[in-house]
């Protein structure tokens, strides 16, 4: 065991079984490159279900550098990233995505932010390389979210960048569920830098979140950094009580000073009571993202299990493989 420093770099996996020759290749350059590091991988294997943990414990059989944890079933980006975290010990852990979008390439350039003291180093795109609607929605997301938080949410950033030692032991003691990584990144303060990177498309095979668990990051996002969606539907029922109370005052008003009050139309009356019963039942809606999450929070399950780790997840260069099961799935 040397006393060099240490980093590994953190990527769940969730079917990636085109990009994962790759991802080797092009990591174990880069780590040629960092030569005053002990460089290392750990996979997140997040329930695959093509070749990808075959492949990944090859790779583990190839260069003992490559290590995989294996959770017991597919819970997701977040949860995957947050048993990454749990497990690195490395003094920085630099976390992205396995489908090539976050180049590898870039890694050299955020330990080097990291070296000058940056505690976050935020990887930030550039550009997106998505078109169409997706991208019109992730602009639009950043918009909101910019506008909706408590506090200022660095834009167009996602998972990539690197986390110091201290940084990683500050998010992993964040009991809560519903992680929305970024943000929580962005909350713990320290030394914050930003290096920029193109994003460049996914290199193979469909993109894993579909659009329902992007909508539900989006709104992990919004509502987790915020209350003022609630406070917007207050200020809607305050405003749409005054006009009320307007309307019922000018109602009282022309009778006693006798003017005609022809009944109003039946249409007039169907739309104030539909539009009127729809805000309710947002409002609702809307509560009850609020209090799902508390529910989520509440039961304290783990965020992830863990089944098996391949290669010492915690030690380095250590030849090991298939170490006994370690239970970080109960973070709660
Ligand atoms: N991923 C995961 N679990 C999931 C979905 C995705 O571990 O349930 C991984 C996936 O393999 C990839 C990364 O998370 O390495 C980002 O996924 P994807 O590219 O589908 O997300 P997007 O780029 O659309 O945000
Ligand atoms: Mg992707």
């Amino acid at each position: 065991m040397s006393d060099r420093a240490t980093l590994t770099v953190v990527i769940p996996i969730y079917n990636e079984q085109e990009n994962l020759p790759e991802l080797f290749r092009r990591l174990r350059a880069v780590f040629d490159q960092l030569t005053d590091l002990d460089c290392s991988v750990l996979y997140i294997d997040d329930g695959s279900r093509d070749e990808s943990m075959r492949l990944m414990v090859e790779q583990n059989r190839q260069d003992a550098r490559f290590r995989v944890a294996e959770l017991s079933r597919n819970f997701g980006h977040q949860p995957a990233l947050t048993a990454g975290l749990m497990l690195a010990d490395a003094d920085a852990v630099v976390l992205m995505d396995g489908d090539m979008q976050d180049p590898p390439e870039l890694i050299p350039e955020l330990v080097i932010c990291w070296r000058q003291g940056a505690d976050v180093v935020r990887a930030v795109r550039r550009d997106r390389a998505e078109r169409g609607l997706k991208r019109i929605g992730f602009e639009l997301f950043y918009k909101i979210i910019d506008w909706i938080s408590d506090f200022p949410l660095p834009n167009q950033t996602g998972i990539f960048g690197l986390l110091s030692r201290q940084a990683v032991n500050e998010l992993n003691r964040m009991p809560e569920k519903n992680r929305f990584l970024p943000g929580l990144r962005a909350w713990i303060g320290f030394d914050q830098r930003t290096v920029f990177y193109d994003r460049q498309l996914r290199a193979a095979g469909e993109p894993k979140q579909n659009i329902w668990r992007l909508v539900r990051y989006a709104m992990d996002g919004f509502l987790s950094f915020s209350y003022k969606p609630l406070r917007l539907m207050f200020g809607a029922g305050v405003i749409v009580s005054l006009c009320g109370f307007v309307l019922a005052v000018s109602f009282v008003l022309k009778r006693l000073l006798g003017y005609e009050t022809a009944p109003t139309g039946f249409t007039t009356l169907i739309t104030v009571v539909l539009f009127l019963g729809g805000v309710q039942l947002m409002a609702m809606g809307l509560l009850g993202e609020y209090l799902g999450r508390i529910y989520d929070e509440v039961k304290r399950r783990p965020m992830y299990i863990i089944k098996q780790v391949h290669g010492d997840p915690r030690g380095h260069d250590s030849r090991n493989s298939i170490a006994v099961p370690e239970h970080h799935g109960q973070t709660a």
